[in-house]
């Protein structure tokens, strides 16, 4: 996904090795290049300011090493601004003192949330977690087959709504299935009593942003009060993903990040932008469209990758 930011990085850092000294000059050359490197790769302008600033200001510092030469100091600082962008530490799943954990996807349609739920629910059964699925998708035709043929693969339950019945009960009129929050807490609950201590929720997502899918992820968000909301964050939509996340931060309030398509070639640097942004940080990467692609997102090897 980053190969021409790392090329573009490591091209500009090149420039310096042998150098017994740097001078202002090629601190600010290198500074060029590198902004260069970071805007081509769509990674938005408030960011590459920061990052650039940040760099600069401490190249030109007094943060001298002994065992560094000149240019290997730069590409340190380099590497420990891209980690600080990319959010420092690695961010784990925050877990519920009382079972069950409740985890609610959020995001544009065909971000890969219901690709993410299996990933996940696979992922936290191989950490020892019993979880289940929730299909609150109720808008898309064939989402809530979708999530069953997902959780069949990652071999857990899902959750779902029977058509035509109602929810959780013996088929009370009134109570609509069609209710994607009903089907959230009657899946919590489910969860409850089946004794999974995870419920991933998928939800609803459109083509581009609107008020009524804001209003019925919060409505989600405030029935089943999840533990972790993550804004699933397709990364090769490029600029957009700015404001996606921006929007969804107001709208939803989310409490993490998760990166998919990360496998892609478009230039991604967007989605590197959204920590920053968004100050939620990037817990999850998902790299693929098989089960395994699936990783925790850890700020430093990422920096490591894209500095090559
Ligand atoms: P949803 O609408 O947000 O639930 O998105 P889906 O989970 O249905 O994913 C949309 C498409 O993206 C599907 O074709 C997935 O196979 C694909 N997809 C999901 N995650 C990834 C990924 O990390 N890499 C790639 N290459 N494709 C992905």
């Amino acid at each position: 996904m980053f190969e021409s930011l790392s090329d573009r990085l490591t091209g500009a850092l090149k420039d310096l090795r042998g150098k017994g000294r740097l001078t202002d000059s090629d601190i600010d050359a290198t500074a060029r290049e590198i902004r260069l490197a970071l805007l081509e790769a769509d990674v938005s302008l408030p960011v590459v300011r920061t990052f650039i600033a940040n760099v600069k200001e401490r190249a030109k510092g007094s943060e001298v090493s002994a065992a560094l030469n000149p240019a290997q100091q730069i590409v340190k600082i380099v590497n420990e601004e891209l980690v600080a962008i990319l959010g420092g530490e690695t961010r784990r799943v925050q877990l519920a003192k009382t079972p069950p954990t409740v985890i609610m996807l959020a995001g544009l349609q065909g971000a890969g949330k219901t690709t993410l739920a299996g990933k996940l629910a696979k992922w936290l059964s191989g950490q020892g977690h019993t979880p289940m699925l929730v299909a609150c998708d109720l808008q898309r035709p064939g989402a809530v087959q979708q999530l069953q043929i997902v959780g069949e693969r990652a071999g857990v339950p899902v959750f779902a709504p029977h058509p035509g019945t109602a929810v959780g009960g013996e088929g009370t009129l009134g109570v609509s299935s069609g209710d994607p929050v009903q089907v959230a807490q009657a899946g919590v609950a489910e969860a409850k009593t089946k004794q999974h201590d995870v419920v991933i929720i998928d939800t609803a997502g459109r083509l581009g942003i609107d008020a009524e899918l804001m209003r019925q992820a919060s409505d989600i968000r405030d029935a089943t009060n999840p533990d972790e909301v993550l804004f699933v964050l397709d990364s090769m939509i490029g600029q957009d993903a700015v404001s996606t996340a921006q929007a969804f931060a107001e709208g939803v309030d989310f409490t993490g990040v998760v990166l998919t398509k990360l496998d892609g070639d478009a230039r991604g640097g967007a989605a590197l932008s959204v920590r920053e942004i968004t100050g939620r940080p990037i817990m999850f990467a998902s790299t693929g469209e098989k089960l395994e692609d699936f990783d925790v997102f850890h700020p430093d090897r990422m920096a490591s990758r894209i500095l090559g």
